[in-house]
């Protein structure tokens, strides 16, 4: 037996609970999964946040084991890409949605879906790091990918939250000098330490605005869309990108297409769950080889597993700072 965090749906009603879960439960609801991993850390992300807390229609299956990420030891492959003792992370491709999850003790998953982690990353630092840093990874990387300049100005917003937080310090490592946007004033500071050089109130940008604005941005990771998402593709410079991934405001897009038509401005959608497998390790290579591992420590909170449901709430009432990590020992 192991412990879990088990959603499920019936007549009854919504019910989330840590409870004990045998093996052959999780072969009979993961049978089609090679690779059983001993999960060591897990994660919160915003959708995890949706799905324990039954707010948006995240779970397509109950009962449901919640977690997109894990990282972990293999246990058991019959995968021929991994082997026993094996330390591997995962991200997406619709666990903790339509498979069992990583908000537990154990996992049984496809090994096609699994990443080896890096050598110089914990299996802790990866969690830190999580859908969300991997995320905001590939943002800077499509930022990067189609020509935006070292040394140029840069909007991150939503950049109090997980996927902002990274953002901020992969762009500010990189050399863009980082505006952060955050609702939070009180988390100037933070932001700052994060490498952010300058730092503007959210209401400026979250208003419905003139499709067509001054020239600012060379490039944009926005993570709250609606009229956030509409203004800083009406803020950005002629050519600049604007990276999309997130949904924090709202999923509209109240915009016109002036700034695509009469700047060229690009606008790039950045998808994790799905991400091709070449692209998925770039992003965490990176993260190896090209970030200030130590940021993680500004920009982590440690939770048990025992704590997940009762903050699953906190991550979609904005009350939580960077990123949640879970202890799924404790
Ligand atoms: P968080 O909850 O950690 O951060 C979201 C941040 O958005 C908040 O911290 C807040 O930042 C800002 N925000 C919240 N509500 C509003 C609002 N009403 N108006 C403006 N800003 C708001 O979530 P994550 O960072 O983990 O995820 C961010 C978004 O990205 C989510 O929508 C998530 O679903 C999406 N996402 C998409 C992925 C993909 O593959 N495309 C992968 C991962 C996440 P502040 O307090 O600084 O203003």
């Amino acid at each position: 037996m192991f412990n879990g965090i088990v959603l499920n749906k019936t007549d009854a009603g919504f019910d989330a609970s840590l409870r004990a879960i045998s093996d052959e439960e999780l072969d009979a609801n993961a049978g089609n999964g090679d690779v059983v991993v001993r999960v060591e850390w897990s994660t919160i992300n915003f959708k995890d946040g949706l799905a324990i807390t039954n707010r948006s229609p995240v779970v397509r299956k109950w009962p449901m084991v919640p977690g997109i990420d894990g990282a972990g030891t293999v246990e058991s492959s019959t995968h021929a890409g991994f082997a026993v003792g094996d330390k591997v992370l995962l991200n997406g491709w619709g666990v903790g949605e339509t498979h069992w999850g990583c908000l537990a003790q154990k996992a049984r998953l496809k090994g096609d879906w699994l990443v080896a982690l890096p050598a110089s990353l914990t299996a802790r630092q990866a969690m830190s790091i999580g859908t969300a840093g991997y995320t905001a990874m590939l943002c800077a990387m499509a930022l990067e990918r189609e020509g935006v300049a070292r040394g140029d100005e840069v909007l991150v917003t939503g950049a109090s939250g997980g996927v902002g937080s990274v953002a901020v310090a992969i762009l500010s490592r990189w050399g863009y000098r980082v505006v952060a946007s955050t609702g939070r004033a009180s988390e100037a500071n933070y932001l700052r330490s994060l490498g952010a050089a300058d730092v503007v109130d959210r209401k400026l940008l979250s208003e419905p605005g003139k499709p067509l604005q001054k020239e600012r941005w060379a490039g944009v990771v926005d993570c709250v869309g609606s009229h956030t998402l509409a203004n800083a593709c009406a803020q950005t410079r002629y050519r600049g990108v604007v990276a999309a991934c997130g949904l924090a405001q709202g999923m509209d897009f109240p915009a016109t297409v002036a700034p695509f038509i009469l700047r060229g401005v690009r606008l790039i959608g950045v998808d994790s769950v799905m991400c091709p497998m070449p692209e998925r390790k770039a992003a965490w290579q990176r993260f190896a080889t090209d970030f200030d591992l130590g940021r993680l420590d500004v920009i982590t909170s440690e939770i048990a597993l025992s704590e997940t449901i009762a903050r699953a709430g906190d991550v979609l009432a904005g009350k939580v700072r960077g990123r949640l990590v879970v202890d799924v020992n404790r």
